[in-house]
């Protein structure tokens, strides 16, 4: 298989265990019917997944995780990834990202109420981040919490919400101040979906892919939160939300990364079979070095990922953004560039639903822009690298005038 060779003998089994699991029980009818929006969230597979530790993975096992390394969970969602749905690898994320905080922020009514209950599939969460006026400016966001007593009461629209539906609960970010620092303005509740004021304006069932996930545009009427179920403290949501972040961006790519190598595999195994002009697909050199350029991408999107994950193991959060960014915009971009191959080597036949090339394209793509677009990685990639970039001994002055030298210090320090 492409891109395990750097897997520690661990690592490989769990990677194995993850994949027997999901041959034998991820039903490629469920995806299908997943796929024409017929079923939303498939509680009984969810509840399986949750028997197994699968739904947060890397959630301590003292609270009722799996006990996983990150790199580990990364490879589980690979592997939901390749065996069929985009969908499902989004609801198994949620629990994974939002697992991970409940278990570090929480208190014991929220791991009780919300934690343990999601972990074991009994109920479902969704994620309230976006909003009519504020998607990638998290900053923007104008949902309200104005505490009154011992409760918040909540007003707002969030929208593209996945499991708006059936979720019993939203981990939504709100705003409770009104200044300018995001640092300072945003914090995140758990709210109850049977709540009055809970409303259900637009579902998204007819998106392009990610479907059966039951997506939805809400708007929050006076709804009444109880003071316990904010997440650590008031105002702090920003560095909450970036932590979560981190884990979504990386085990995301992961899932689409998974998709990708399920769409190779099979163009590659077609164009072994495939003739044209009485010659195999496979020996023209345009397929035959597309699945050779596709093969090194994947393999290097998949080593940058696994640094992501293995970074976030070693504690490295703050130091990771710019890394897991990188191993976003290059994991997603590349996993899209792969299909799109996979879909040209087999030609017209991947455009129907004979092979699930069309349907693992159509759920890729939203990966560009989902959980951080391409070009808020870029954003935070340039940064980073400026910084790390910059010259010490570099003669600015000379820019310019170069006439009068070299901006570019000739003798470097340390050199004899
Ligand atoms: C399938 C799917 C599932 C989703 N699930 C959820 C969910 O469960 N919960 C949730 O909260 N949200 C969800 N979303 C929303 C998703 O996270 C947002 O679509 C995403 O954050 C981008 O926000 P936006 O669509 O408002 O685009 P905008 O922020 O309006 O951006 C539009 C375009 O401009 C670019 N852009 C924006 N700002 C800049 C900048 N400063 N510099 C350069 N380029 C910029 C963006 O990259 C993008 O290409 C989902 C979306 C989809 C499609």
């Amino acid at each position: 298989m492409i891109g395990h060779d750097t897997l520690s003998a661990g690592e490989r089994a769990y990677l194995d265990e993850c994949d027997a699991f999901l041959s034998a029980r991820l039903d490629p009818e469920l995806v299908e019917r997943m796929d024409r929006s017929e079923v939303q969230y498939p509680s009984d597979f969810i509840r399986e997944l949750g028997e197994q530790h699968y739904l947060g993975a890397a959630v301590p096992e003292a609270e009722g995780g799996g006990g996983r390394s990150f790199m580990e969970e990364a490879l589980l969602n690979e592997r939901v990834g390749y065996h069929g749905s985009a969908a499902i690898a989004c609801a198994r994320t949620f629990t994974a990202h939002i697992g991970w905080i409940l278990a570090k922020y929480g208190t014991d009514h929220l791991k009780e109420s919300y934690l343990r209950p999601m972990l074991r599939g009994e109920k479902i969460t969704a994620q309230a981040l976006t909003e009519p006026g504020a998607g990638s400016d998290m900053a923007g966001i104008q949902t309200r919490a104005v505490r009154d007593g011992d409760r918040y009461i909540v007003n707002g629209e969030k929208r593209f919400l996945d499991g708006a539906h059936t979720a019993d609960f939203i981990s939504c970010a709100v705003r409770t101040d009104d200044g300018d620092d995001p640092r300072q303005i945003l914090s995140v509740m758990m709210v109850d979906t049977d709540q009055t004021g809970y409303e259900i304006l637009q579902t998204h069932d007819d998106w392009l892919g990610f479907r059966g996930l039951g997506s939805a545009w809400v708007r929050f009427t006076d709804v009444e939160v109880p003071v316990t179920n904010l997440l650590g403290e008031e105002g702090n949501g920003w560095q909450y939300l970036s932590e979560q972040l981190l884990l979504e961006r990386t085990y995301a790519t992961r899932a689409q990364l998974g998709q990708a190598i399920r769409a190779l595999e099979i163009a590659a195994t077609y164009a072994e079979e495939r003739e044209t002009f009485g010659e195999k697909l496979k020996e023209r050199q345009w397929a035959s070095f597309k699945v050779a350029e596709a093969a090194t991408r994947i393999d290097a999107a998949l080593l940058l990922n696994n640094r992501a994950a293995r970074m976030l193991d070693e504690g490295l959060w703050a130091e990771s953004k710019m890394e897991v960014a990188m191993a976003k915009k290059f994991g997603v971009e590349a996993a899209w560039q792969t299909v799109d191959d996979a879909m040209q080597i087999v030609g017209g036949i991947a455009y129907t639903k004979a092979y699930p090339i069309e349907r693992i394209m159509r759920d890729v793509r939203a990966s560009r822009f989902t959980a951080g677009s391409t070009e808020m990685m870029a954003l935070i990639i340039q940064r980073r690298a400026f910084d790390r970039l910059r010259d010490p001994n570099f003669r600015k002055e000379l820019v310019g005038r170069e006439v009068e030298g070299s901006p570019v210090a000739r003798e470097l320090p340390g050199r004899v």
